[in-house]
């Protein structure tokens, strides 16, 4: 039998994207009709999402969903099957999907995505004509608020579907002050430990994980982590009292996007058989950020710039990358003051460090396919996108073991190394000594050029497709559905 499912996320590729949850519920949708499962996204009616697909058929209306006038339109985008919440008075703004053009947070995101959720939760009930779906599944703390409009203010004679919601991220919870509540559209009931109070506040994350019939979230080491105050972040009481319903499913890539063999935005294309083309990618790279030409390891990053990712302990190691004959070329954007710190660093080291801050995906395909190692030294890491996209393209992840890092990349070590299985370079810790030897046993790797090709093979012959975690989506979302039956 073929499920029907309602994704719902804030952001997806192709349409607009802030980090690797766009990447997932963008890919979702694919590797999930192998599976028999039919889904269809639901998105917020940015207008970047008008922009790229138009209008759509116009499916249903609510005159006041949570204060405001709201229409659902249906559209398609490839084989996307998309529902589009448009509801101009709180999603038809410039600026990101969160935050004004400045970058600061919209002050009303709790109605926003109140509202996107309480209009899941209608779709998902059946409120909406000739749709119906088996489960609802969804995303991040924008979307959370879903299970628990679902279980204390379900759509009156509507149907009781189950619900999943992937944490993509335990860092961002969605908290509220306590004042907010009485607007939700929520009854008292709701009001409790067990419902969407957090700390004295509303919690958007949390009243989800208390109310969906399972959590998941995108690798087993992180759905570990998640079970101490260290990586749950005051919401691993709730992950370890409903642990036998927590799931570590690891992310795949998508690729039609990923893959160096067809990639667009290569100067060459190549594959683990014919490497040596990825030399003239190299050097396309040190040109575009104005590196010397040589032969030592050209490290990369393309992240947000934030202490999750451990971009301040990568600052204080420049110098030491610099003095082993490393270069670096960054892509990122994130807290100003790092942003400014590297940049002073690409000024004081010319021809060795080279800086765009901003966000440019073609970019980033240049730089995975160019350069020799890519730096994660992640505090935390929910899954991680880009050192898989290192090890397709054969871009040597350097990473933390944490989370989703810890679960893809197999370190370097002699043990390893014999065995032939190695994919990259792992530090136990994020600071300056760990990260400075990982860089160290990086370039001692990179200069023994036979090891080196074995380590960038290894990592192009793994599989980091959706093929195993599709299956693992799918098997879980019959096992709620048939619970629920
Ligand atoms: P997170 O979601 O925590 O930011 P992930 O590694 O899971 O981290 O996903 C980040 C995604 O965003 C990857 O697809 C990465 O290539 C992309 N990305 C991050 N920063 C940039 C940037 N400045 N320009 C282009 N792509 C970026």
């Amino acid at each position: 039998m073929t499920l029907k499912v309602l994704s719902v996320a804030s952001e997806a590729v192709p349409l607009v994207k802030t980090g690797g949850l766009a990447d997932v519920a963008g890919a979702l949708p694919a590797a999930l009709a192998r599976h028999k499962v039919d889904v269809t996204t639901l998105v917020p009616g940015y207008p970047a999402v008008g922009r790229a697909i138009g209008k759509g058929k116009l499916l249903h209306k609510w005159p006041s969903l949570l204060g405001e006038p709201a229409r659902l339109l249906a559209n398609k985008l490839g084989e996307q099957q998309l529902l589009v919440l448009d509801a101009p008075a709180l999603f038809a703004r410039e600026g990101g999907p969160y935050s004004d053009p400045s970058g600061k947070d919209w002050p009303d995101n709790w109605h926003r995505f109140a509202a996107f959720a309480r209009a899941a939760a209608d779709i998902a009930g059946g409120a909406v004509k000739g749709r119906s779906f088996d489960l609802v599944h969804v995303h991040d703390w924008q979307a959370a608020m879903t299970p628990a409009y679902l279980r204390f203010a379900p759509v009156k004679g509507g149907r009781d579907v189950p619900s999943t919601i992937t944490i993509h991220n335990m860092a961002f919870q969605g908290y509220y002050d306590a004042a907010i509540f009485p607007q939700l559209g929520l009854p008292k009931s709701a009001w409790s430990m067990d419902g969407v109070e957090s700390y004295g506040g509303v919690g958007f994350l949390k009243a989800g994980m208390q109310s969906a019939d399972a959590i998941t979230t995108v690798s087993p080491t992180y759905a570990g982590e998640i079970r101490s105050a260290e990586f749950g972040m005051g919401l691993e009481g709730i992950v370890l009292a409903r642990s036998n319903r927590v799931h570590g499913i690891l992310n795949g890539i998508d690729p039609a996007e990923w893959n160096p063999a067809s990639d667009p935005h290569l100067a060459a294309n190549y594959g683990a058989g014919k490497l040596a083309a990825r030399k003239r990618n190299k050097r396309a790279l040190e040109l575009e950020f104005g590196l010397d030409k040589d032969d030592g390891p050209l490290f990369v990053v393309i992240s947000r710039l934030t202490w999750q990712k451990g971009m301040d302990v990568l600052l204080e190691v420049l110098d030491h990358l610099v003095g082993i004959g490393g270069r670096l070329a960054l892509l990122g954007s994130g807290d100003a003051a790092i942003e400014k710190d590297f940049q002073a660093a690409a000024k004081r080291h010319p021809g060795r460090i080279g800086v765009r801050i901003g966000y440019d995906e073609a970019l980033s395909h240049r730089m995975q396919g160019g350069g020799d190692a890519i730096l994660v030294p992640s505090r935390f890491e929910p899954c991680g996108l880009t050192q898989l996209y290192g090890l397709a393209y054969g871009c040597v992840p350097v990473v933390s073991r944490t989370g989703g890092l810890a679960d893809t990349v197999i370190d370097a070590n002699p043990a390893a190394l014999a065995a032939g299985v190695a994919t990259g370079i792992q530090m136990n810790a994020v600071t300056f000594p760990a990260l400075a030897m990982a860089v160290s046993r990086t370039a001692e790797l990179y200069a023994r050029i036979d090891q080196w090709k074995r380590l960038q093979q290894n990592g192009m012959k793994a599989d980091f497709s959706w093929d195993a975690s599709g299956a693992a989506y799918a098997a879980l979302y019959r096992q709620l559905v048939e619970g629920r039956g």
